[in-house]
């Protein structure tokens, strides 16, 4: 007999029929053996119509009565799925998060779960009966009892947290989508069901997958390591499985507030080669990283930030070992990307052997803008110069010079309160690539002229993180400007779209006080990435998605990596068409057409 814990969505029981279709299934998992935990969201669209109601009443509604309007979506659905339960003799009763005891932060509207009294549900479980428990709400944890909610699209955070805490087989969350495709089927209709994903994988794939799975809800399995399952509630289909390595006992105590890094990791052995200068045109990269995947040269980041006049500046890592290989397939290259094969001042090779690679992972990074910086703040105090940062949703990696690593490391265990390891990069079973998503909300701002010297990305993201603004990528040039005698960089990075102006204007002023150099604003990109841990160690990915942009003429205009992500920026009206080639790439399309929900 299993312990199975279902999470149904707001389409799921959005009306009798649906609610009554819900109870059967409850019913056929209980007579197959099991005892089940379900969680419910509220009916329909519900919620959106109490925050409706409460914006009529007041412009600034407060947040304690926003939870405590909000939470009553959930109750009601509770209530009337425990009913159809009973309709059908099957003994069941409902809870508020209070009533199990879902103790959370007193944070209102966006509270974590600290921890998840189970004594009641258990007792009610072993009387026989379905437990329907509330989503998306809790009880603070302080003596003054009070109502808080998750934040939107809560209720699988829930779901999952009531899994760990309960040590349930698995858990399952019903939606309106047959699982998680390979891309958006609104833009690649021939978009395909993925069967099994890693959590690590689906965190990355953000920007696809949020919508259809909270990551918080993600976090945590990855974190507890529960078994989780996305299905449609209208058909029996296997779905998509989220995996994830069964961590060792991990404590329930402060459940979501686990560390927003956990883990530090560390390369010594890896050496930079930049190709400084080459145009800024479509293929370059394709043609770079293809011949390097033809030589089965194994690169790690690749960076390219943003253009310089018409020039770009590409730099990517590998292990010490092939340096040698990937050294001459870029001198190699360069003097046909050069006006004139003469004229070295254009597509100039760099090697630089004596490097670190030090990152930063954790899934708690997503959303919290302080933790990047914290990173920068923590080297700048440490008296290490970055010499390459590249991001990904989970991940920061930044290029030292290999004497300052150890300091690096030192540094950043302490300040995140954990152990540093080696990067382990053995490949994994798995696809190398996914999934391909694409993300229309983000812009980029660039600065130019940033001063060469330790603190400098500190100051800039540490002022983000002050205004509350999260980055998404961030990438720093290579390419170096001598200004009024000291070498400068740019450094550029992608941040909401809604965000974007007042940001841009804040640095302005910042940057004129500073004596920083221009500030540059673009709305008119696209970010497009691949994600796949099955990328480690294997040849050649990045430079199949680069190709299937320069065979469509689309021009890269930024490139930023982690180990299982390689994400570019692309100019937004080419970016469908950017998914769409890159989908196709890698054969990732199905034969079967999703019917997309409206
Ligand atoms: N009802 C809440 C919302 O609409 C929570 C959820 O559905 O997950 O955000
Ligand atoms: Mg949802």
């Amino acid at each position: 007999m299993a312990l199975i814990v279902q999470k149904y969505g707001g389409t799921s029981v959005g009306s009798v029929e649906r609610i009554q279709a819900v109870a059967q299934r409850v019913c056929r998992t209980v007579q197959a053996g099991n005892s089940v935990v379900v969680v419910v969201s509220a009916m329909g669209k519900s919620t959106d119509g109490l925050v409706k109601l409460a914006h009529e009443i007041s412009k600034n509604p407060s947040r304690r009565e926003m939870d405590m309007l909000l939470s009553t979506g959930e109750q009601v659905s509770i209530a009337v799925v425990s009913m159809a339960l009973q309709e059908l003799g099957q003994p069941a009763i409902s809870m508020t998060g209070a009533q199990v005891g879902i103790l959370t932060e007193a944070e209102h509207t966006r509270a974590r779960i600290l921890n998840i009294e189970t004594e009641r549900l258990v007792r009610q479980l072993d009387e026989g009966k379905v437990v329907v428990v509330a989503g998306f709400q809790g009880v603070s944890s302080s003596d003054e009892l009070e109502i808080t909610t998750l934040g939107r699209g809560g209720s699988d955070t829930s779901a999952v947290a009531l899994a760990a805490a309960l040590n349930a087989d698995f858990c399952e969350i019903y939606t309106d989508v047959p699982g998680i495709l390979t891309t958006d089927p609104r833009l690649v209709p021939d978009a395909q069901l993925i069967d099994e994903i890693t959590c690590d994988e689906m965190l990355e794939l953000a920007s696809l997958g949020a919508k259809v799975l909270h990551p918080r809800a993600v976090e945590i399995a990855r974190n507890y390591g529960v078994p989780l399952v996305v299905r449609s509630s209208w058909t029996d289909e296997p779905g998509t499985w989220v995996t994830s390595s069964r961590p060792q006992g991990r404590s329930l105590v402060n459940l979501e507030l686990a560390r927003p890094v956990d883990s530090i990791q560390f390369d010594t052995d890896q050496a930079k080669v930049a190709l400084l200068r080459v145009p800024d045109k479509p293929g370059v990269a394709a043609r770079l990283f293809g011949e390097i995947s033809r030589q089965n040269v194994d690169v790690d980041l690749i960076i390219q930030s943003i253009h310089d006049g018409n020039s770009n500046d590409i730099a990517f890592t590998v292990m010490n070992p092939i340096l040698k290989k990937a050294e001459a397939v870029a001198d190699a290259i360069a003097p046909a990307l050069r006006s004139h094969p003469s004229k070295t001042d254009e597509a100039e090779v760099l090697v630089e052997k004596d490097i670190a690679k030090v990152s930063i992972a954790g899934a708690g990074m997503i959303g919290r803008p302080g933790v990047a910086a914290k990173m920068f703040a923590t080297l700048a105090e440490a008296g290490v110069n970055i010499q390459m940062i590249s991001t990904s949703e989970v991940k920061v990696s930044c290029v030292v010079d290999a004497q300052e690593c150890d300091r690096a490391i030192a540094a950043l265990s302490q300040a995140f309160e954990i152990d540093a390891s080696p990067t382990t990069s053995a490949p994994l079973p798995h696809n190398a690539v996914c999934g391909v998503a694409i993300d229309t909300n983000q812009s980029r701002l660039a600065i130019r002229h940033v001063p060469d010297h330790p603190g400098m990305a500190a100051k800039i993201f540490g002022l983000l993180a002050q205004y509350n603004v999260s980055v998404d990528m961030i990438i720093q040039s290579q390419r170096c400007h001598i200004v009024g005698g000291i070498p400068t960089r740019d450094i550029a990075f992608t941040v909401a779209r809604a965000e974007a102006e007042a940001t841009h204007q804040m640095l302005q002023q910042v940057a004129i006080e500073t004596g920083w150099g221009e500030v540059i604003l673009d709305n008119a990109i696209a970010k497009v990435s691949i994600v796949g841990a099955g990328m480690v160690g294997q040849p050649g990915i990045a430079a199949k998605m680069f190709t299937a942009l320069a065979e469509n003429q689309i021009n890269i205009q930024m490139i930023t990596t982690s180990e299982i992500k390689v994400s570019c920026v692309v100019s937004q009206e080419q970016g469908v068409k950017a998914l769409q080639v890159i989908h196709a790439a890698f054969d990732l399309a199905g034969c079967e057409k999703f019917v997309v929900p409206a």
